[in-house]
């Protein structure tokens, strides 16, 4: 396991308190809203801005180390997960996000019919549903 400052410095950024609290913050893993990764960086620094976490997001995304999802009436999710072309569920009641493994492993999984002279790099799935606790709650609700 690599520590913050070792993959901040593999990635040519430099080594901040901000960016090593985020970072800390993503390796716990799930698929955090900004708001969420603001307060828990908090816990770890005196104080940063929403828009310094922002600012640190983009950087680790543009460099590899975050990956950003933003499934469709959700706001963006940042994640530690990168590096592998899993895919995401989204529950439709509560906007809960698991992953989901790709059974190919490598993008594009899905190749087009038809490519229109694309090179295609990237096919983005998103599987929808209902998560256990709001099947439970529909079944409740009967
Ligand atoms: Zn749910
Ligand atoms: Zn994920
Ligand atoms: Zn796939």
């Amino acid at each position: 396991m690599s520590t913050g400052e070792e993959l901040l410095r593999s990635r040519g950024l430099r080594v901040t308190r901000p960016r090593l609290a985020v970072l800390d913050v993503l390796a716990a893993g799930g698929h955090l809203e900004v708001d969420e990764i603001t307060r828990r960086a908090r816990e770890r620094l005196d104080s940063v801005s929403t828009q310094a976490v922002y600012d640190v997001l983009g950087a680790l995304s543009r460099a590899g180390l975050a990956r950003r999802i933003e499934p469709a009436g959700s706001p963006a999710r940042y994640e530690a997960r990168v590096g592998d072309n899993h895919h995401h569920v989204v529950c439709r009641g509560c906007g809960e996000i698991a992953d989901i493994d790709c059974a190919v492993g490598g993008a594009p999984c899905l190749a087009p019919n038809i490519g229109h002279g694309f090179e295609v790099d990237e096919a983005e799935v998103t599987f929808w549903g209902l998560c256990p606790n709001c099947q439970a709650r529909r079944s409740a609700d009967r």
